[in-house]
Formats: structure tokens, sequence, C-alpha cells
């Protein structure tokens, strides 16, 4: 090891296979948006975009600096989320030709003073009372301005992992109602990763995918970890029964223990709450977590692997160690973790074999 520092190994073939098996589950009309706001979900927005822009018919972002970054790689669609907020932005969104969503009268505003009405997404709020329009001020607005123009029709669900959750049902009613009142060049898009996989058969026109691309769906396998989180053991110790470790003492040793520091804390994006028990991966076997995140380090039990060492890589997550287990295990979303990953650990681009 000549300097030591914990990194982030980003594998663009998952993206890629990831991808496949998502559009696998689409119908031939369904097209494609790669979600990638909010530096890909930790994923490094630059990469991406080279490494998936053939297998995408637009990219998703929510800040405009983000968009801007894309235009000057791609000239597919580029969707701004988060819509225009005052007439700079909108000039700035025309001279890039970004689609833009629109999610209330004051953004509608901003349009119809420009007298701009391409590429426009409507949001509807069918349930999940974030942002979106009322369906009545919705209406008033396309019968008055919208009746005789192309747009997409767009709504986002609130609970699509969740089968049993009735709200899925009320919003596609919701959105179907108003949609079949609309003149037919309109275009309809509300799938996300979780209605893809959970409701196939609602991918119209548009699906809008963010976390199976990176392999943070949970209840699925076949989508794989892109990201391995990984860092150096840099220290080993023998501990006795009821030693305790770290802050505060929280980890009591129950009999005579083997601990490895790892240089990993929660300065560099490892949640303060990870919870003793957690399992991480070093040389191929199963570790467990040993006591409070640190600001930069973490305490793992390895008394049950024969041979570790410090240099020896610990892993957080991989392909081979889901991110959803380390989130589910922690009441946690892989959303928050990809999202944690602070800009002083390492990050890697390769395909690992
Ligand atoms: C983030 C986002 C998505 C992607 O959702 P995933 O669950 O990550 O697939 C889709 N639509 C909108 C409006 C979003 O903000």
């Amino acid at each position: 090891m000549t300097s030591i520092n914990s990194e982030l190994i980003i594998d663009p073939k998952i993206f890629r296979n990831n991808i496949l098996f998502l559009k696998n589950k689409l119908s031939n009309s369904s097209k494609f948006m790669a979600v990638i706001k909010s530096d890909a979900y930790g994923h490094h927005i630059e990469h991406i975009v080279k490494d998936i822009e053939d297998l995408s018919d637009g990219f998703g972002v929510v800040r405009i600096d983000e968009a801007l970054k894309i235009r000057e790689l791609s000239n597919k669609k580029i969707l701004l989320m988060q819509g225009v907020y005052s007439k700079e932005d909108l000039d700035i969104s025309i001279k890039n030709k970004f689609d833009l969503v629109v999610h209330n009268p004051d953004q509608f505003q901003i349009i119809k003073e420009g007298n701009y009405y391409e590429g426009l997404w409507l949001k509807l709020n069918t349930g999940m009372n974030r942002l979106g329009f009322d369906i009545d001020t919705f209406l008033r607005i396309y019968e008055e301005y919208l009746f005789d123009k192309k747009f997409t029709l767009m709504t986002h669900l609130a609970a699509s992992n969740d089968v049993s959750n009735p709200s899925n049902e009320n919003q596609f009613k919701i959105f179907e109602d108003i949609s079949s009142k609309l003149n037919n060049s309109i275009e309809r898009s509300i799938a996300n990763t979780g209605c893809i996989m959970n409701y196939p058969n609602k991918t119209y026109d548009w699906v809008r995918c963010g976390i199976g691309i990176y392999g943070g769906y949970i209840g699925n396998h076949e989508l794989k970890t892109a990201m391995t989180l990984r860092s150096p053991i840099v220290n080993i110790r023998n501990i006795s029964k009821g030693d305790k470790v770290g802050y505060d003492g929280r980890a009591v040793a129950t009999k005579d223990m083997k601990i490895a520091s790892v240089y990993l804390g929660y300065a560099d994006g490892l949640p303060v709450t990870i919870k003793d028990d957690t399992p991480v991966m070093i040389n191929d076997q199963m570790a467990y977590v040993f006591g409070r995140v640190s600001m930069d380090l973490t305490t793992i039990d390895v008394s049950n692997i024969e041979k570790c060492s410090p240099g020896d890589w610990c892993e957080f997550f991989s392909p081979e160690l889901p991110i959803t287990n380390i989130a589910t295990s922690n009441d946690l979303i892989s959303y928050y973790l990809m999202t944690s990953v602070k800009s002083r650990v390492k990050k890697v681009y390769k395909i690992l074999d």
C-alpha cells in the first residue's frame, strides 16, 4: 500500500447489464430515460453518460448545472426535472434544448410568458402530494393553452416497490382518467424502476429509470450493485471477553475476539447509524461491524477470518454484496447510501473481472 485510501469502484459493465435487463421488461414502444440526477446517484455523471448513451433515449436530472454538463457530452433528450424557476432558466433551457417538467402554475406562467411549448412534461399530482398540478388546475390550463399542443403527461408513484400498497392503483386510475380526456398526441410517463419491475404494463411512452441502473432496487437479484465501497484494514488487535470497542463502548465482546480497524468512517459517507453485526466482506469471507462507526474508522469483528492482515480490503457493498442488504438491515435505502459517499473517497472507474 503506497498511500492509504478508501475506494469507490464503479463498474460500467454492470450499468449496461442492468439496463439491458430492465429494457427487456418494456414494451417496444416505451422509451428509456436514464435518471442520472445527483451525480448519477453518486456514480459520476460524466462517465455514465458516455457509458450508457447508446442504450438510453434520454437522460433525466434535477439540477440545471447537471443538465448543462450532459449537454456537453450528448445530443440526446435531456429532461430537466426541476423545471424552470426564472426567465434565465428558461433561456438556458431553450438554448440547450432541454425538455422541461412543469409542476405548478408559477412554472407554467414562465413558460406562457416565454411562449415556449417544446418538450414540456406536465406533472400531475396523483397522490404523492409533493410536486405536480392538482387535477382541476391542470385541466383548466390544458383547455386554455395546451389542448392543441404536444406534450408528455407525467406523474410519480409514491410506493412503486410495494405491490400491496393500494396507492399504486389509485395513482394509476387518476392518471388514466385524466389522460383519456386529452388529445391523442399526448405521450405518457409514470414508471420509475419499481413500476417497471412490478407494473410492466404501465410503462407507456417513457420510463424514467434510476435506481435499477445502479443495482439498488430491492427484491431482485439480477440487478447488480454497480459500486464497490472498500477500505483497507489499518490495524488488527486481539481483545478479551468483556472488552468494549469504540465510542460509548457500544460493542462488548462476549468472547475473546479479533478486531480489525478499517479506514472508512462517517466522514467518508458510511452512516454513523450502521448497526453491529452488519455483514461486510474481507478476502471473500463474511465479517461483521462491531462498534459504532467513527469519523475515520470502523471496527470489524474478524474473529472468524483465518487470514487477514493490514492492507487487506474490507468491502461494505459490491456486486457480490448487494447494497440493498446493508441498506435494509440498517433501516436505510440504497439511494441514500449511494449518494452519501464523500469526495475524499477515491473514485475508480473500471470494469471488474
Ligand atoms: C428520481 C426520479 C425517478 C427515478 O426513480 P427510481 O426509483 O430511482 O427509478 C423517476 N422520476 C422522477 C420524477 C424522479 O425524481
